[in-house]
C-alpha cells in the first residue's frame, strides 16, 4: 500500500502518510456533527473531550454573539472587563473552598506550565529549595515541554526526552495496589522534599482512561499536605461533571493547593483555562519587590469573547438541571456498559460518572496497539466518532446524548469485536 496524500495542514496527533482524507465537518448540534456530504455523525468523545452540554449551545452561541461585537480582545495586563470578572468570582464560588486566586490563560497545556511556576514561584520566593515535581505513572498533562516532562515518558515524546526535565514518579494506583501507591508517595515527599505533586483526579484521560477512586485521592492530599508539599490537581479533562460531579476533586472532598480547569470550561465552543489557587501562593508573589511577580502570560489570556462563554457555561451550571443530567447520562452509561463486564472479549470493564472505558482483549496493547486503527475506521464507517487509545475503547459523551445514540455507539462497539476479534 502506498502513502496517502501530504496535506498542506499538518493535523494533529495525525500520521498523515497513513490518513485518509479528513472528514470534512460543517455543522455542530447538540451530540451530532454534519459532514459536508450529507452524513451525520454521533460524537461519543465530546470532540476530544471538550464539548459538555452539546455542540452550538444556544445559550453559549447567543453569549459569544454578544460578546463579539462589544469587546472581543483587550490587553489582561492593566486592564481588566466583565467577562473576566463575572468567570473569576463563579469559579470561586464553585469550586472547592479555600481557593482564593484565578490565573487565566488559554489552553490545558498552558495552564499546567502555569502550575508548576506557581509552584516553583511559591517556593522560590518564600526563600526554600523545592523545586522537584512528582508524578502519576500514566499521566498526561499536556504537549509543551513542561507539560510533557510531567507526563508519562513513551513514544509520544521520546525524540523530545533531553530537553524534558527530571521528575519523580509513583506507580498508578490500580484495584488492589492502592497502597503501593500511597506508601510510594508518602517516601518521596519524606526523603526528596519536593516542590508539588500533579496529578489528574480519580481518571487518567490519554494515558488509557485509567481509573482510580476517590478514597485514594484523598489519602493523597493528606500525605502532601503532611509534608507541605503542593498538591497540583489536573482537571482539564476531568472537570465540567466527567466524573459525576461538577469537579473530581469534590468526591474525595479535598481543596487542591492549584488546579487547572480548561477543555469543557467555555462547554467546549472557545479556547481557555484557568489555574486557580489558594491564597498564600499568591502572597509569596504579593509585594514591593518588582522581582516576585509572576511572569507569565499569553497573548490571548482571558479573551472577553471566550469568557463570555465561560460565563455562559457557568450559568448553565448553576442550574441544577445540569446537574440532573450528569446523574441520568452517568445511569444510561451504566446500564449501557453492564453486559460488556460479562464478555471476556473485554477487559477492565469500568466507569467513573459520564466516562466509561473498556479494553479489547487479543493482540498488543498500548497506544500504537495495530487494532487501534482498524477500530477507529470500522466507527467512522458507521458515523461514530469514537477514537480509541490503542486498544481501549472509551465513551465521553455531550451530557445531551440521547438513549438511542448510546445505544447505537455500543452496538457498534460490540459489532467491531466481532468483526475485529
Ligand atoms: C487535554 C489535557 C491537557 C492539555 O490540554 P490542551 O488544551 O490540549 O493543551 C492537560 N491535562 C489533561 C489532563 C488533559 O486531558
Amino acid at each position: 500500500m502506498g502513502l496517502k496524500k501530504r496535506s498542506p495542514i499538518w493535523h494533529p496527533f495525525t500520521q498523515h502518510a497513513l490518513q485518509d482524507e479528513m472528514i470534512k465537518i460543517v455543522r455542530g448540534d447538540g451530540a451530532y456533527l454534519y459532514t459536508s456530504d450529507g452524513h451525520r455523525i454521533v460524537d461519543a468523545i465530546s470532540s476530544w473531550w471538550v464539548v459538555t452540554h452539546g455542540h452550538c449551545h444556544p445559550h453559549i452561541v447567543s453569549a459569544i454573539q454578544e460578546q463579539a461585537g462589544k469587546l472581543n480582545q483587550i490587553i489582561f495586563a492593566g486592564y481588566s472587563h466583565d467577562p473576566a470578572e463575572e468567570v473569576a468570582a463563579l469559579l470561586l464560588k464553585l469550586a472547592p473552598r479555600g481557593l482564593d486566586h484565578v490565573f487565566f490563560s488559554d489552553g490545558g497545556s498552558g495552564s499546567v506550565e502555569v502550575a508548576l511556576k506557581m509552584a516553583l514561584g511559591y517556593w522560590h520566593n518564600i526563600g526554600k529549595q523545592r523545586i522537584r515535581i512528582v508524578v502519576m505513572q500514566h499521566s498526561y498533562h499536556g504537549d509543551t515541554v513542561g507539560a510533557m516532562s510531567v507526563g508519562a515518558r513513551g513514544v509520544f515524546n521520546v525524540a523530545y526526552g533531553p530537553l524534558l526535565f527530571d521528575v519523580t514518579s509513583v506507580p498508578f494506583p490500580a484495584s488492589g495496589r492502592e497502597q503501593a501507591t500511597l506508601d510510594a508517595l508518602e517516601s518521596v515527599c519524606r526523603n526528596e522534599i519536593p516542590a508539588a505533586f500533579i496529578v489528574e483526579p480519580l481518571v487518567l484521560g490519554a494515558g488509557g482512561m485509567l481509573m482510580y477512586p476517590a478514597w485514594v485521592l484523598k489519602e493523597m492530599k493528606r500525605i502532601c499536605e503532611a509534608s507541605e508539599v503542593l498538591f497540583i490537581a489536573d482537571e482539564v479533562m476531568t472537570g465540567w461533571g466527567r466524573t459525576g460531579s461538577l469537579f473530581a476533586c469534590e468526591q474525595a472532598d479535598i481543596t487542591p493547593d492549584i488546579v487547572c480547569y480548561s477543555k469543557g470550561i467555555t462547554g467546549g465552543a472557545l479556547p481557555l483555562a484557568v489555574t486557580l489557587c489558594r491564597g498564600d501562593i499568591f502572597d509569596a508573589h504579593y509585594s514591593k519587590d518588582r522581582t516576585r511577580t509572576f511572569f507569565h502570560s499569553s497573548s490571548y489570556a482571558a479573551n472577553p469573547v471566550a469568557c463570555a462563554a465561560a460565563k455562559a457555561n457557568l450559568d448553565l451550571w448553576q442550574d441544577s438541571a445540569s446537574r440532573d443530567r450528569l446523574a441520568s447520562v452517568a445511569t444510561m452509561q451504566e446500564q449501557a456498559i453492564e453486559p460488556f463486564r460479562t464478555d471476556p472479549r473485554f477487559a477492565n470493564v469500568r466507569r467513573t460518572g459520564t466516562i466509561t472505558a473498556l479494553d479489547l482483549g487479543a493482540g498488543d496493547t498500548g497506544y500504537l496497539a495495530t487494532i487501534g486503527p482498524k477500530l477507529q475506521a470500522f466507527f467512522e464507517a458507521r458515523n461514530l466518532l469514537l477514537r480509541p487509545l490503542g486498544n481501549t475503547i472509551y465513551v465521553m459523551p455531550p451530557y445531551c446524548i440521547a438513549a438511542s445514540d448510546l445505544d447505537d455507539i455500543y452496538t457498534g462497539i460490540r459489532e467491531a469485536a466481532d468483526a475485529l476479534i
